[in-house]
């Protein structure tokens, strides 16, 4: 890391303006100060001690940004917006530290001791069938419908019951076939695959790791569990939390050490930090440990996947930001969906826009965060034909989207795609 941390990544910007269009928050309030330019100049601007760290103007249209990254790749000049927005964050709290509220959320990821406890009691919640009663547009009701939205489910209320009976019974693929000639041409025989565990992809998405335990082995994979694993860190890192951040990645880089082959994450916003630790650590050990980090559909995908049975239902794809922006992984989760026989796919319009979710971000400023997500339910609504499944392949936008379904009353679930291919695989009687 340089002497200025990260802010050399904006200095290739000409103030062109071609990524105003692709900015949720520029759209959502047509202010230049809340587009990736705007921000670009108060940014050098702190970084040049021309704005002070506590200046009101400053503060407010930088905390608005999503962090989505929307606004690299239409960047023609190539900056960093991302690794500069890092650095703007980080000096701001170093400057005048972090708000009280951001400390509090941030330092319960710290400790497992800590979240476990929350994440338990909101397990329970669901298991009663409370956040689905009292799920609603209002604030509570929203924060109730993001835990509705992430209930185990199988295929049936996507397929209607009579098509995921014959789904299930009708027209199984031979569990002894296997499509896996890529796999056996471009992978070492049995590939180790060490899964990240993460904080929330852990205590609310235990079907999710199930799911992807389950289609990893199915495609030759061997799956090994890691003890010691800590968060992330990336919503440390998204708040300018460095020593937070930092202090979490070595602690995964303790746990992971020579444990696989790969290290495969499920939740986008956590496998762009660890793609991201070398940078982040600046040690030989941290960037060998990013090197095998993979997203799961990008193992899927090298490995075929093998087809499933079919599954006849319309699915609209919406890439998360922290997957096509910051990982640059567009193909793989396609392709995982492709697998699926009969299932009828296409890219939800605006896919490439963020939801709103962001990490934190929906808690801390919830206005903007509704008033970008409106804009992704306006599409799901508007979809033709109406997907019945939304696919997305991060913890945050699952909860995100899904409750802005639940309060539009829309008849739409959102899914990880590889819970897809998992009923797809249990259909075709790959495992029970
Ligand atoms: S960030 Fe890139 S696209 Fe946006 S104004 Fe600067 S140079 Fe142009
Ligand atoms: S990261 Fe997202 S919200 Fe922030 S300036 Fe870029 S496109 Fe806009």
């Amino acid at each position: 890391m340089t002497a200025r941390a990260g802010f050399e990544a904006l200095d290739p910007c000409v103030h062109c303006g071609f990524c105003l269009q692709a900015c949720p928050t520029y759209l959502a309030t047509g202010d230049e100060a809340d587009s990736p330019r705007g921000r670009i100049v108060l940014m050098r601007a702190l970084e040049r001690r021309e704005l002070g760290a506590d200046d009101p103007a400053l503060l407010q249209h930088l905390d608005a940004c999503l962090g989505c990254r929307g606004c690299e790749p239409v960047c023609p000049s190539g900056v960093g917006y991302g690794r500069g927005l890092e650095a703007a964050r980080a000096l701001l709290v170093e400057r005048r530290g972090l708000p009280a509220a951001a400390r509090a959320v941030l330092g319960v990821f710290r400790h497992r001791w800590l979240w476990r406890p929350i994440f338990r009691g909101a397990r329970w919640l669901r298991a009663l069938g409370v956040p689905s009663r009292l799920a609603s547009g209002s604030r509570f009701g929203f924060g109730m419908g993001m835990l509705a939205a992430i209930e185990p489910r199988g295929p049936e209320r996507a397929l209607g019951r009579r098509a995921a009976a014959a789904a299930g019974t009708g027209s199984r693929a031979d569990p002894t076939r296997k499509d896996g000639t890529l796999a056996e041409r471009s992978l070492p025989a049995r590939p180790r695959v060490a899964l990240f565990r993460g904080c929330v992809m852990d205590e609310l998405f235990g079907h999710v790791h199930a799911a992807t335990i389950r289609t990893l082995r199915a495609n030759g994979y061997d799956v090994v569990e890691v003890r010691g694993q800590a968060c992330c860190g990336a919503l440390h890192q998204h708040a300018g939390d460095r020593a937070g951040a930092e202090a979490l990645a070595r602690r995964n880089l303790r746990a992971f050490a020579g444990s696989a082959d790969f290290v495969a994450v499920n939740s986008a916003g956590c496998g762009a930090l660890l793609k991201e630790y070398g940078h982040l650590l600046g040690s030989k050990e941290a960037g060998t440990l990013a090197a095998k980090v993979r997203d799961v559909s990008e193992l899927l995908a090298a490995a075929g996947p093998r087809p499933g049975a079919p599954l006849p239902i319309d699915v609209a794809y919406d890439a998360p930001c922290h997957l096509q922006h910051a990982q640059r992984v567009q193909e793989p989760p396609l392709a995982v969906l492709r697998a699926i026989p009969e299932l009828r796919l296409r890219m939800l319009p605006g896919s490439d826009r963020c939801c709103g979710s962001a990490g934190i971000y929906s808690t801390l400023h919830p206005g903007m965060a509704r008033a970008v997500l409106d804009e992704k339910i306006g599409s799901c609504r508007e979809a033709a034909p109406a997907p019945a499944v939304v696919a997305t392949g991060n913890p945050g936008c699952l909860m995100q989207i899904g409750a802005g379904l639940r309060a539009a009353k829309l008849p739409i679930e959102a899914r990880h795609p590889v819970e897809l291919l998992d009923w797809s695989y249990r259909a075709a009687g790959l495992y029970d």
